[in-house]
């Protein structure tokens, strides 16, 4: 065990030279359909009908890890990774590595480099997948180049794909009223979530985790104009040691103050990025702070929006607050430990992140 429920990278030499995105093509479906997209080959080890086109992966991984249809973004190099899958848990593009935040818990640290090619990977990418169920749009921030992410929308659009979208954005452009009236038209009735992260009922503390002076008092004006435009807005908060105490309140102040929320996320420190440089700093065990989750779950009842508890593994929770917990770890970085195979919580539970793996801080509790 400990392996990644699904892997989702590989390497081929016939790869090499290509760059960008390409469709994945298994050899007895080869007919089906066409792609505006280079086509990538994918067969078991040891077949003897090898497509005589190159570019073909031929391994018993990439075959057992693919569908027809699915998405590689290639890095010139050889190296190829699944980011549209039939088979996944959930999909996410990224359309940027360039954020105006420096979260200290940042799992992806930014970088700030000219990438606007991948906006129009991640275009091609949706066009050709053509999914139906939400894909996630992430960064960096991907309003950031708001002009980019307005041309982004349109491209879709007159690509006629409808593919609802789930934008995680730290919601801060949307204290520009004018650009709120502009991406609410690019809409043109597209479905879309907002996930926007709120650390703090104050500037100091959410300030201090996302490393930007006058973020929150931003992201507080982006969320009440993005509500007020009626953008279904999910809220996202990390407890940590510096924000735990004040949890319902973050919870209590969003539900009381800004309109048009879907529902609410309260989100387990993953321990990747600049999250290891700060861990003992910011990460607080959940059994620390049940009486607040607790407290801030009870809200639920009140307002009449669910909230939901993501990675956060079962044992890791008491058995009256495990209903509140989704199966939320993306399967290209969820893992189950040995101790797992026994568990009787198994089939409902998300596992750990394989980045926390065989960690101390994160030891499985037995299930009996
Ligand atoms: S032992 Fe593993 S499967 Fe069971 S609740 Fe813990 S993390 Fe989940």
């Amino acid at each position: 065990m400990s392996e990644v429920l699904r892997t989702d990278s590989f390497f081929n030499e016939s790869l090499v030279g290509l760059f960008g995105p390409a469709q994945i093509v298994k050899s007895h479906e080869a007919s089906a359909g066409k792609s505006f997209l280079p086509r990538v080959h994918v067969v078991p080890y040891g077949t003897t009908e090898i497509p005589k086109k190159a570019p073909v992966i031929e391994s018993n991984t990439a075959d057992r890890y693919t569908a027809h249809g699915d998405i590689l973004l290639l890095d010139g190099k050889g190296n190829g990774r699944v980011i549209l899958s039939q088979t996944a848990n959930s999909n996410t593009v990224l359309v940027t590595e360039q954020c105006d935040n420096l979260c200290k818990f940042c799992s992806q640290p930014p970088k700030t480099r000219d990438d606007s090619i991948l906006f129009a990977f991640a275009a091609q990418a949706l066009i050709a997948f053509n999914s139906q169920d939400f894909v996630g749009i992430t960064g960096g921030e991907p309003l950031l180049n708001r002009a980019l992410f307005l041309q982004f929308l349109d491209t879709l659009k007159r690509a006629d794909c409808h593919t609802p979208l789930h934008l995680l954005t730290n919601g801060r452009a949307f204290h520009d009223l004018s650009f709120v009236k502009e991406f609410k038209d690019a809409l043109h009735n597209r479905d879309l979530i907002c996930g926007i992260p709120l650390y703090g009922t104050n500037s100091a503390i959410h300030d201090d985790l996302v490393g930007e002076p006058g973020a929150w008092s931003e992201t507080i004006d982006g969320l009440i104009n993005a509500g007020n435009h009626g953008l279904p807005i999910e809220i996202r908060v990390i407890p940590t040691k510096r924000n735990v105490e004040q949890l319902s309140s973050i919870v209590k102040l969003a539900l009381e103050s800004i309109s048009s929320i879907s529902s609410i996320s309260i989100m387990n420190l993953e321990q990747e990025g600049w999250a290891k440089r700060h861990w003992d700093e910011l990460y607080i065990p959940p059994y620390q702070y049940v009486k607040m989750l607790e407290q801030t779950l009870k809200l639920q009842h009140r307002y009449k929006i669910p909230i939901r508890l993501f990675n956060y593994p079962l044992c890791h929770l008491p058995q009256h607050l495990r209903q509140y917990a989704c199966k939320s770890i993306s399967d290209w970085k969820a893992i189950y430990e040995e101790e797992c195979l026994s568990c009787s919580l198994k089939s409902d539970c998300g596992g750990f992140f394989v980045s926390q793996k065989h960690k101390w801080t994160n030891p499985t509790m037995r299930i009996i």
